[in-house]
């Protein structure tokens, strides 16, 4: 498979997989053995010890480099360890600017882990290269991009940031969760670094906490495996198995999020109880052309400000019933949830503020069900949160 040339579809189905070798299983084996034989000391066939390596991983690390068109994917325990393993590679004294709404953990791993240890963070709104370039310190060491921000579904210029990186020699991350490699392709756009949370779509069925770092960067991949195998932040074999399962439907299914969202995004912004609608899609979207030139589709990610504040909000939450109220997103469910009491919690109440999160806003994960029934569920929705104002 690996010497046939394949459109995107193809490679989320085989890329890294071959039948195994030993039966002839056409799926990928779940090799739940943490130690290897040895023929004698030191002569394995590639694989000593699972934390260091295991062949389930290495198949799914195989199909997410392709997807990502880089030369290496390392897969990791969580989109959090992905994320920290990578500023591992930071020092003391060592700088880095970061977006201003990127996903709370990731927020938190810089304001209360890599702090203590003298790695600063600059949050800031990436929405004018101009300021980022401004921004940009002697000891500045790296660009942290998410795009698009989680909730605020802001759009930030990867190619303009990756220009900067080059000017200033930094490494460039950029966050491709929201995304994914179907809507957009960070490192064919500048970026060294890809990071995911395979957790949300590319595992797409909410029964797995993963993550992934991919990069065409011989040594950061290198130092990343070494970082990964000396601090431990590695994926169960079944865990691994379960992801590259849901990859297979990674393009069918994106397609279905795009097309539901964009006709909910376009719904809810003519609703009379919603004061607005963050959705790149949207012509009203401040990063609409950016997103357009950037993506190939907005995605299945909407934010919505209803009227009534925490009160009405609340009660739509609590009054849907296909939209599952629940953090987390990307899975074939539909899932609602308020980032001011849930996923941006950790965010102090001013940051969150500055940004644009308020009590009345809820972020929306549409899902792939029939799209006639999501809209009927916000309609229930609104009418509890009428009913509470
Ligand atoms: C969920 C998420 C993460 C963290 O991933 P986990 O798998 O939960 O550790 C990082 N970035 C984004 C954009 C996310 O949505």
């Amino acid at each position: 498979m690996a010497s046939v040339p394949a459109k995107f579809d193809t490679l989320c189905i085989h890329a890294g997989q071959e039948p195994d070798p030993s039966s002839g299983a056409v799926m990928t084996p779940i090799v739940l053995a943490s130690t290897f034989v040895q023929d004698g000391p030191g002569a394995h066939k590639g694989y000593d010890y699972s934390r260091a390596g295991n062949p389930t991983r290495t198949a799914l690390e195989g199909c997410l480099a392709a997807l990502e068109g880089a030369k290496h994917g390392i897969a990791f325990g969580s989109g959090c360890g992905a994320t920290s393993t990578l500023l591992l590679g930071l020092k003391t004294g060592d700088h880095v600017l970061v977006g201003d709404d990127v996903y709370g953990g990731t927020f938190r791993i810089f304001d209360r882990v890599l702090k203590p240890f003298g790695v600063e963070a600059t949050f800031m709104d990436m929405s004018s290269p101009a300021k980022v370039r401004e921004a940009v310190r002697p000891n500045t060491k790296m660009l942290w991009v998410e795009t698009p921000s989680n909730p605020m579904l802001k759009i930030f210029d990867i190619a303009a940031m990756a220009q900067i990186a080059k000017e200033k020699s930094l490494l460039l991350a950029v966050d491709n969760t929201f995304a994914t490699p179907v809507l957009q392709n960070p490192l064919a756009l500048g970026a060294t670094a890809v990071v995911h949370s395979t957790t949300k779509y590319l595992n797409g069925h909410s029964d797995v906490v993963g993550g992934a770092i991919m990069t065409s960067d011989d040594a950061l991949a290198e130092r990343m495996h070494f970082l990964q195998k000396a601090v431990g932040a590695v994926p169960s074999p079944f865990d691994c198995y379960m992801v590259l399962r849901g990859l297979k439907t990674l393009g069918v299914r994106m397609r279905q999020h795009v097309k539901s969202a964009e006709s909910l995004a376009h719904y809810l912004e003519s609703h009379p109880q919603v004061k607005n609608v963050y959705y790149p899609g949207l012509v009203s979207h401040p990063g609409h052309a950016l997103a357009s030139k950037q993506m190939r589709a907005p995605g299945g990610m909407i934010s919505v400000e209803i009227d009534g504040g925490l009160v009405a909000a609340s009660a739509f939450l609590r009054a849907v019933r296909v939209f599952v109220c629940a953090e987390s997103l990307g899975g074939v469910e539909s899932l609602a949830e308020h980032p001011a009491i849930m996923t941006h919690a950790s965010v102090p109440k001013e940051a969150r503020e500055a940004v644009g999160i308020g009590d009345g806003l809820i972020r929306l994960s549409v899902g792939i069900e029939d799209e006639g029934d999501l809209r009927d569920d916000l309609d229930r929705g609104f009418a509890a949160a009428k009913a509470a104002g």
